[in-house]
């Protein structure tokens, strides 16, 4: 069977992708492979569905140009589907001194990338917001940022793929590519050109497809505690402000439609790709070498893991994780939370052994007809229409 794309994974980047490409080439026969029998099993089926604004990354970077521009084209979407969004914008609190001196950094990061941010008052915070705790004078307010449903939004882009004559292939895992063929356990497919959007799995199918690069992968799990106290509201998503140097934004805030809320992702080191429950993934091999490369870069404290990795075990128990969220939010109690065994997601992080950091951005690498997407990891959500056209550019189409 030849196809003219051929795209592997159908989370937000892979339906998006097939989107865009059916967009341009109307005529073109595209097929995604999906090893599940759905698209909202991973990432896409398990982040906050914040739409971030771009406020974070670094000016010039990839996060930086792909979520200012995509995160607009996601809220169009949305809006022209008839999505459920809350345009609820978004408050950000200093949690400690350190946390406080990257305010101004943050406010200029923000405004280079050209996103609208004001400096706001604690009294004007504690007025908007009866129930966040600003312990500084200042945090920060971003009207632009909003909460969707990511389930929702997947399966809205499935139906319209299927209009387009998208051909979606689920329980179908791809166990390696080369030139121009995927092979499934029983199959070979042929491709024009392929494009390999497997999130947690993507460096694995590229290393199988003989392509090198230096990155190992370093995965990190998210957790969520939800609020079971009825009574406890939020009228905007609170987020910390974080450590720039890391790619994780902090426990913050998160509701749905239903009005949950929650508070997370925590950032614990786990020893297997989709080990959403339990510590040891099913390849023991890997989640040995994952223990051994996670022991190592904590013992050397390399890019601060040490650090991280204490600040993340003081976590592990509602007192320490309590502790941690009473510097944002007031009207909590220990009893109001609740850890979350359905809300839970694994980024899909790579570590670059030369600079002994973790990638602090996107990585989409060209092989002969076939595009690799690495690091995947926040805001690719959000970002998701333009990294699109993104891999369009990289794959010179
Ligand atoms: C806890 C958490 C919270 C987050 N919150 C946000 C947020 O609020 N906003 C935001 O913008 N981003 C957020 N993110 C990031 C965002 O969820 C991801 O960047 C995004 O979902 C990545 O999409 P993806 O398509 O690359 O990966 P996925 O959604 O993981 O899709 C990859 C797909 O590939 C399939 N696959 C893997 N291997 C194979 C194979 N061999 N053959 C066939 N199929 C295969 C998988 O089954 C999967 O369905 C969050 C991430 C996490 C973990």
């Amino acid at each position: 069977m030849k196809y003219d794309f051929a795209i592997i994974g159908s989370g937000i980047i892979g339906l998006t992708l097939a989107f865009k490409l059916k967009q341009k080439f109307n005529n073109s026969k595209i097929v995604i492979f999906e090893k599940e029998p759905n698209s909202i099993s991973h990432g896409s089926g398990r982040n906050s569905g914040v739409l971030h604004s771009g406020i974070y990354y670094e000016p010039g970077s990839l996060r930086a140009n792909l979520c200012v521009t995509g995160v607009k084209e996601l809220k169009e979407y949305i809006k022209s589907e008839n999505l459920w969004i809350n345009e609820c914008g978004k408050l950000l609190l200093p949690t400690s001194e350190y946390s406080y001196s990257n305010l101004e950094n943050l406010f200029n990061r923000a405004k280079k990338n050209g996103v609208e941010i004001n400096k706001i008052k604690n009294e004007e915070i504690k007025r908007i917001e009866p129930n966040t705790n600003c312990q500084f004078e200042y945090g920060l307010h971003v009207p632009f940022t909003s909460v969707a449903d990511p389930k929702e939004v997947s399966k809205s882009l499935i139906e319209n793929l299927k209009k387009m004559h998208v051909e979606i292939n689920y329980n179908s895992k791809i166990l390696k590519i080369s030139e121009q063929k995927l092979f499934t356990q029983n199959n070979t497919i042929e491709a024009g050109h392929i494009f390999n959007c497997a999130g947690l799995f993507a460096d694995e199918i590229a290393k199988n497809s003989n392509l090198e690069f230096r990155y190992s992968f370093l995965p990190f799990k998210g957790k969520y505690w939800k609020i079971t106290n009825k009574s406890f509201k939020l009228n905007h998503l609170v987020y910390p402000i974080p450590d720039l140097r890391y790619p994780f934004l902090g426990l913050h805030s998160s509701h749905n439609r239903h009005g949950d809320f929650y508070i997370g992702p925590s950032s614990t080191p786990v020893f297997g790709r989709e080990q959403y429950n339990g510590i040891l993934g099913d390849n023991l091999k890997e989640s040995i070498s994952l223990i051994f490369n996670f022991s190592k870069k904590i013992i050397f404290n390399e890019n601060k893991l040490r650090t991280l990795a204490l600040e993340e075990l003081s976590l592990l128990t509602k007192r320490g994780f309590f502790n941690q969220i009473k510097k944002m939010f007031d009207n909590i109690n220990p009893d109001d939370l609740e850890l979350s065994d359905q809300k839970v997601g694994i980024r899909s992080q790579i570590f670059d052994p030369q600079s002994k950091n973790l990638v602090n951005d996107f990585v989409v690498i060209n092989q002969k007809n076939t595009t690799h997407v690495l690091n995947a990891i926040s805001p690719a959500w959000s970002a998701s229409f333009a990294f699109a056209d993104h891999l369009m550019n990289e794959a010179a189409l």
